[in-house]
């Protein structure tokens, strides 16, 4: 209780609080004089005691409530106690000196009362107004922080948010639900304080592997700076197995400031077990195709015989035709059986040591007669490189193939093998319809198709380059192009040579 009252009185209970309310000032200063009026005439019987004190009386009061409820209420009191210097003067018959003295005191206080009183109040509404201002920018920042964390915390992946030291900012319910643990902050900088450590969590690597930190791409992100995407297979201690896909990124203010780091998780093992099982199909119809087509391929080669001893010319014409069809359609079930393998993990090498020189111009021989364009071998080089040769040469005749569907038949192919360093350069340069820069990356992708596909402009499924960007990674080498649109594109692949 007296507590409260003390809070009550306490000048600076309002400072921030833009309150003013006049009553309790009004009331006061009202009383205050009654009781004073009262105590100098009825108990005292002695108007000359209210002098001095009652003037400091006055100046405390009237400071008081103008830093406690602002300018109105100072003027009130000021107001107040003015009123009461002329009812005394007038109510005591001063008469002529004393009656002018009187009153030139009271104008020379009441103006004094209102200088103070101005200035002490319009200070303290100054303060309120920089004090309200500040707390109403925190509520909004805490509110709009509250709104981010619900909308982050509800959001169906799994997000990590740290800020630019790697300390955990946010991790919302879907990232330790994802990964089955809370997902603790990562210092950089201190590793043994790096969060996804394995005696943290309950997952493992697919192989029952401990997961490093350095396979997380937020630690990736932080030490390259560049946005990482990363799929990883991983094992819960229960031994189910769960597939993640993971965005990492750095988040730099509009001034480009490093400001945090994020970390998108989305689990895909429904998406997973959904391709692993298209996979398994497509891996089961190619084979199945694979036996019809090689002994059609026999039987044409028996008939193609056949027709040349009876010297059926038409026959021979119709069997050409029916043999490049079989060949296509060999080359298709091919490719869909090297891209399920390598989608499990099961393209192998065999390797041998050959001459990179050799090869191109053994397809070229190949492929020579089969198109109009000619295949011209700029630059050779003997170098020799270790690898597995016929998916080397696979990646060649893919290069070429592209090239020759990809340009008109008037114009070359030029073809350049060179060393460049430690390693062995080989380029196939076409003059044709050339590829966006928007898609020069994406064309290495699965089913990816750079231009319009109907069977009779340029038949292909998008499979060729996925394929040989993925034989080049197993032999540790290098995959690009370079290519203007109209004008043509150059593809390259580089392989180490030999040591
Ligand atoms: P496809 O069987 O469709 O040719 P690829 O994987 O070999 O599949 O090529 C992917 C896509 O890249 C092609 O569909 C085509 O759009 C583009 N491409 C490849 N090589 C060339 C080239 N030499 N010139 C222009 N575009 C090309």
């Amino acid at each position: 209780m007296l507590k409260q009252l003390l809070n009550h009185l306490n000048p600076f209970v309002n400072l921030g609080k833009k309150d003013y309310k006049i009553f309790f000032p009004l009331l006061f200063m009202v009383a205050y004089t009654v009781i004073l009026e009262t105590y100098a005439y009825g108990i005292a019987k002695n108007p000359q005691i209210v002098g001095l004190p009652a003037i400091i009386l006055n100046l405390v009061f009237i400071v008081y409530f103008s830093l406690r409820n602002g300018l109105k209420s100072g003027f009130i009191a000021t107001g107040i106690t003015i009123l009461y210097y002329v009812y005394i003067v007038y109510t005591r018959h001063y008469q002529g000196q004393r009656l002018t003295s009187s009153i030139n005191t009271i104008v020379a206080l009441g103006f004094v009362y209102l200088i103070i009183s101005t200035v002490i109040g319009w200070l303290k509404q100054r303060i309120d107004s920089l004090i309200s201002k500040e707390m109403e920018a925190r509520i909004h920042a805490e509110e709009s922080r509250a709104r981010l964390e619900s909308i982050i915390d509800q959001l169906p992946v799994g997000v990590i948010i740290t800020d630019r030291e790697g300390r955990l900012d946010i991790a919302n319910k879907h990232a330790d639900l994802i990964t089955g643990m809370k997902v603790p902050g990562f210092t950089l900088g201190k590793p043994e304080t790096y969060s996804l450590r394995n005696d943290n969590t309950n997952i493992a690597t697919e192989h029952g592997k401990p997961i490093k930190d350095g396979d997380w791409p937020l630690v990736q992100a932080f030490s390259t700076g560049k946005p990482v995407e990363k799929y990883i297979s991983l094992k819960r201690k229960d031994g189910r197995k769960f597939y993640l896909q993971l965005t990492a990124s750095i988040i730099r203010s509009k001034n480009k400031e490093f400001i945090a780091a994020a970390e998108i998780i989305n689990d895909v093992t429904q998406q997973k077990e959904i391709e692993d099982r298209k996979d398994d199909f497509i891996n089961m119809a190619s084979h199945e195709l694979k036996t019809p087509l090689t002994s059609a391929k026999i039987f044409l080669g028996s008939l193609k015989l056949h027709l040349k001893n009876q010297g059926d010319e038409k026959g021979q014409q119709f069997l050409e035709k029916t043999d490049k069809q079989i060949t296509k359609l060999t080359n298709l079930v091919k490719e869909l059986l090297d891209v399920t393998s390598i989608n499990q993990g099961r393209l192998k090498l065999n390797q041998e040591s050959f001459s990179i020189g050799e090869i191109v111009k053994e397809i070229v021989e190949d492929l020579q007669p089969t198109t109009p364009q000619k295949l011209q071998i700029k630059s050779s080089t003997d170098q020799k490189v270790t690898g597995d040769k016929e998916k080397i040469m696979q990646v060649l005749a893919n290069f070429i193939t592209n090239a020759i569907k990809y340009s008109p038949p008037e114009k070359n192919i030029i073809l350049n093998t060179k060393k460049e360093g430690t390693n062995v350069v080989v380029s196939v340069q076409d003059f044709g319809i050339g590829i966006s820069k928007q898609q020069q990356e994406k064309v290495f992708g699965r089913f990816y198709q750079a231009h319009q596909t109907e069977e009779s402009t340029y038949p292909g499924i998008g499979l060729g380059l996925f394929i040989a960007a993925e034989i080049i990674r197993l032999h540790k080498g290098k995959i690009w192009v370079k290519s203007t649109e109209g004008k043509g594109s150059t593809f390259f692949f580089s392989l180490p040579i030999e040591s």
